[in-house]
């Protein structure tokens, strides 16, 4: 039976480091969250980051914009942010209003105050081993995989989704520890070699957000497996993987809930201390 790969105890480790960090600067790190218009989803986010930051001493400010507020709008208070020497990081809660492209206006914020590691300057910086600021989920994996104690060094490594949060970034970071990174999406579905991939990996981490996409029998013995995935199947939220087959074949493998999960947000502070220090060098 494979061993449980929890997000909560990593996460209480580095919030540990993450309240020494804070405590050590001179001014109380302050995150600017921008919220537009109501939504349930948006909303149970804010309050989860909301009670991290308390925890950790980290002001947390929201600031909420009308649902039909404009681009322009948003532009332009992000623009405010951006000047204002008080706030250290900035974050756009998702969904926003469909008037709203997220790609478009999260490019305004300033690369230093970009806590969510998705300004095309932090993405970049990842490509030449140099990010200090990473998007929040590919980091949660990154830290999860450490925990495993697993040498990735010429590792079989696949990858299920390739999306600019989750799959693209963590190829680049796997990249860099010298595995042999596999990424996989709809094309390779399509094509029906999904199962040939999933099973040569030592490594396997699925972030597709579909529920039993990946079947336990696929799972190579021995494996790790790290389920992204947040899906709501009756009253049940469930990963991607067929977690009661993949347990018994994995060697470790996340919860869902209870993996990566408790461990984004963390990240997501993590990622506020780190923009504090760009912006004190
Ligand atoms: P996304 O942007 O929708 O990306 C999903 C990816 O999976 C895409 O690359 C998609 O490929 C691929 N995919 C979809 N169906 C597939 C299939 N049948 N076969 C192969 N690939 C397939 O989603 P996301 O934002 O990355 O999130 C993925 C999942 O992780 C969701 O369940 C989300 O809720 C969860 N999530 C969890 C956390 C956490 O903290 N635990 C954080 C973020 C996301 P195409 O684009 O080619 O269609």
């Amino acid at each position: 039976m494979a061993k449980l790969l929890e997000g909560r105890p990593v996460a209480e480790r580095i919030k540990e480091e993450i309240r020494k960090q804070v405590q050590s600067l001179k001014n109380k790190p302050v995150l600017a969250s921008v919220m537009a218009g109501d939504n349930a989803g948006a909303a149970a986010y804010v309050k989860s980051q909301e009670k991290n930051a308390k925890d950790l001493g980290i002001d947390y400010r929201l600031h909420k914009l009308s649902h039909d507020a404009t681009e322009d709008q948003l532009i332009e208070f992000i623009k405010k942010l951006n000047a204002d020497k008080e706030i250290n990081g900035i974050i756009i809660q998702m969904p926003l209003p469909p008037q709203i492209d997220y790609k478009k206006i999260s490019q305004f914020i300033l690369p230093e105050k970009d806590v969510e590691g998705m300004h095309p300057v932090n993405i970049g910086k990842i490509l030449f081993g140099k990010a200090k600021i990473l998007p929040c989920t590919a980091a949660a994996v990154m830290e999860l995989l450490k925990e495993t104690g697993l040498d990735l060094y010429g590792r079989e490594i696949v990858i299920v989704g390739h999306s600019e949060i989750v799959g693209k970034p963590l190829s680049l970071l796997l990249l860099d520890k010298f595995a042999t990174v596999t990424v996989c999406h709809i094309g390779t579905s399509k094509a029906g070699k999904l199962e040939e991939h999933v099973r040569k990996a030592e490594v396997l981490i699925v972030a597709a957000g579909k529920a039993g996409l990946i079947k336990g029998s696929w799972i190579k013995e021995g494996a790790t497996v790290i389920d992204v995935g947040i899906n709501r199947v009756g009253d049940k939220i469930v990963g991607d993987v067929e977690f009661e087959t993949a347990e018994k074949r994995a060697s470790c493998i996340t919860p869902v809930p209870g993996g990566v999960g408790p461990l984004t947000v963390t990240m997501l502070m993590r990622n506020l201390v780190e923009a504090v220090k760009l912006q004190i060098s």
